[in-house]
């Protein structure tokens, strides 16, 4: 835009309103230019840095709530093309009480602890509310998702965390719902989240599969686990 007339004023006023994010004279100078382009960049990386930290929990790192949903949008869209998915639902056992026992401290390294066993390996996880959480794995069928979730359970099983008196251990219950034709990603994760239901009636620290014998989009019954499995 060349120096300032009153119809360019106009036209610089114009193209802002409509979400141009900065006006450059033309010819620009070549310092200005730069100085503009630094700008662009410093405002870009800020955005960038926004959008990360609206989708992650800021304790444990794992996508927050809002970033498992939003970053699940993919992985559905190709399991409805048939790749296959599951979803693990995990949450700590009687996780009240070791903040009764122990302290909320202690309780927060557990969560953290917890967080940093569901994140290792490349699986799409996310804290979804105080001690529960999601995975989702892509590309894996449930006997490969319940291998997955029994190593896990069994890797939680083994921490030893430091308290104000010794350590404490923990457990967790795990569900896994497989992808379903005409599912959606609540669909799958509340067979998931009723298959972490039957694991926590059942006594808890242990995988329970959502029964597969339910070919409709409903959801596996309290009592009929297709496997669950319980290793001391
Ligand atoms: P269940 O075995 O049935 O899952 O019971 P639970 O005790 O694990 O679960 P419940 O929902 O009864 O209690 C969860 C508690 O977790 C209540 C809440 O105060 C606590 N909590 C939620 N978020 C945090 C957190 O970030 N840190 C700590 N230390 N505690 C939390
Ligand atoms: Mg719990
Ligand atoms: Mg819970």
């Amino acid at each position: 835009m060349s120096p300032a007339g009153g119809d360019d004023r106009l036209a610089v006023a114009v193209a802002l309103d409509h979400g141009a994010d900065d006006i450059v004279n033309n010819p620009p100078a070549a310092e200005e230019l730069y100085a503009r382009l630094r700008a662009a960049e410093r405002f870009g990386n800020m955005q960038r840095e926004l959008v990360c930290l609206a989708v992650t929990d800021s304790f444990t790192g794992m996508f927050n709530r809002r970033g498992f949903f939003e970053k699940a949008v993919q992985p559905c869209l190709r399991a409805g093309k048939g790749a296959p998915l599951c979803a693990i639902m995990a949450d700590i056992d009687s996780f009240k009480r070791i903040n009764d026992t122990h302290g909320h401290d202690a309780g927060d390294t557990a969560i953290f602890a917890v967080a940093h066993e569901l994140m290792s390996g490349p699986r799409h996880a996310g804290r979804l509310g105080g001690e529960e959480f999601a995975l989702l794995l892509e590309g894996r069928a449930m006997a490969e998702a319940a291998g997955i979730a029994e190593m896990l359970r069994g890797r939680i099983a083994m921490l030893r965390l430091p308290a104000s008196e010794g350590h404490l251990s923990l457990t967790c219950s795990f569900g896994i719902g497989e992808w379903r034709a005409g599912d959606s990603i609540d669909t799958l994760l509340k067979r998931a989240d009723m298959a972490l239901y039957e694991a926590q009636l059942a006594g808890r620290d242990r995988v329970v599969v959502a029964d597969q014998a339910f070919a409709s989009p409903s959801y596996s019954s309290a009592g009929r686990p297709v496997r669950a499995a319980r290793r001391k």
